[in-house]
């Protein structure tokens, strides 16, 4: 069968492994259909020199597939049924897998794809209990959307931020895989979206999302426009995953006693943060990191119902470098998926 192997920083080779045996006990063996690229992704192709893993690696941390076999003891899946993986190998057993904060194990054996073998090769055999049915109506390339692009947002909004009906909330990066979602589901409970994007394209793009202002970071400052629409005010929740080109700027967006919820830091990690202003205007600032079960669940019935991810581009296994490269040049708008 085939896998997709990192064998060092940038060295990436599509080659024949042994498919893995019959699944064990509390195991299901996934083919796999589509793997959806993350900034992960990228990291992970560069090489960061802090992150343990080990080499060579199966790429791929976000994918759907297929049932292709059961293990004994298991139930509630049969072979041909769409399902999408968890990303990270938890223990199932902590209090924090006990109580469904997934992404908070104490005990996690990795990131798929990014410490250990991810999801970018045809079989997989995997704990049962990480594995999501994919509702009816949902696509497989959609589907591949929820582990990480959807349920990190729906994370990030619903658990963390608290978004609620009516509030308003700065989506960065609109034009991104998470920001698309970000835009999506906080216009679906009744949100006014402001989000910013690079050019004018992705501006009207976005607008068609339903974002109901645009701003083009290039051309205007963000944090003064935000502040104009908001009559000054800021707004409740600042979304937040560029990092130190905006987070400063991020935070004189929000109004009193706002939120502002960071995955990411695309832009660099290190910023100046002015202590005074945190507990003056009295900022929540959330750190948010992956997602639990039940948010992918949340996802794949948000997709059932209508919500369906922006896919900006379809990519067949040999050419993921080239879906890699068009994630990292900023003129994607939405996800990049590989299918196999
Ligand atoms: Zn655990």
């Amino acid at each position: 069968m085939r896998a997709l192997m990192l064998l060092g920083d940038k060295q990436l080779e599509l080659t024949e492994i042994d498919p893995p045996p019959p699944p064990a006990s509390g195991e299901v063996q996934v083919r796999v259909k589509a793997v959806a690229l993350n900034y992960l992704d990228v990291w992970g192709y560069r090489g960061m020199a802090f992150a343990k893993r080990k080499m060579p690696l199966v790429v791929g941390v976000e994918a759907s597939g297929e049932i292709a076999a059961v293990g004994s003891g298991v139930t509630g899946f049969t072979p041909g049924q769409g399902v999408v993986m968890y990303g990270a190998l938890t223990c199932g057993t902590c209090k924090a897998c006990r109580e469904g904060r997934d992404n908070l194990c104490e005990n996690v054996g990795g990131i798929m794809g990014f410490h250990i073998d991810g999801f970018a090769r045809d079989l997989i055999n995997l704990p049962a209990r990480l594995v999501v049915p994919v509702p009816a109506g949902v696509s497989l390339a959609d589907a591949a959307c929820a582990p990480i692009g959807f349920a990190t947002v729906q994370h990030m909004l619903f658990d963390n931020a608290k978004l609620e009906p009516g509030e308003t909330v700065l989506v960065h990066a609109g034009g991104s895989g998470i920001g698309t979602a970000a835009i999506l589901m906080a216009k679906q409970i009744g949100c006014t979206v402001i989000t910013t994007v690079g050019d004018d394209a992705k501006a009207e793009k976005a607008k068609a999302l339903g974002a109901d202002h645009v701003i083009n970071y290039k051309t205007d400052r963000f944090e003064g426009v935000t502040r104009k629409l908001t009559q000054k005010k800021g707004v409740d929740v600042v979304f937040e995953h560029v990092g130190a080109d905006t987070f400063n700027g991020s935070l004189l967006c929000l109004k009193r006693g706002g939120r502002l919820v960071t995955c990411g830091a695309t832009s660099g990690p290190s910023i100046t943060l002015n202590l005074m202003q945190l507990f003056q205007q009295q900022y929540r600032i959330i750190g948010s990191f992956g997602a639990t079960m039940r948010n992918i669940a949340q996802s794949l019935d948000k997709m059932a119902a209508g919500l369906k991810p922006v896919i900006d581009t379809e990519v067949p296994l040999a050419e993921f470098e080239r879906g890699l490269d068009r994630l990292a040049g900023r003129q994607v708008f939405g996800k990049v998926v590989v299918t196999f």
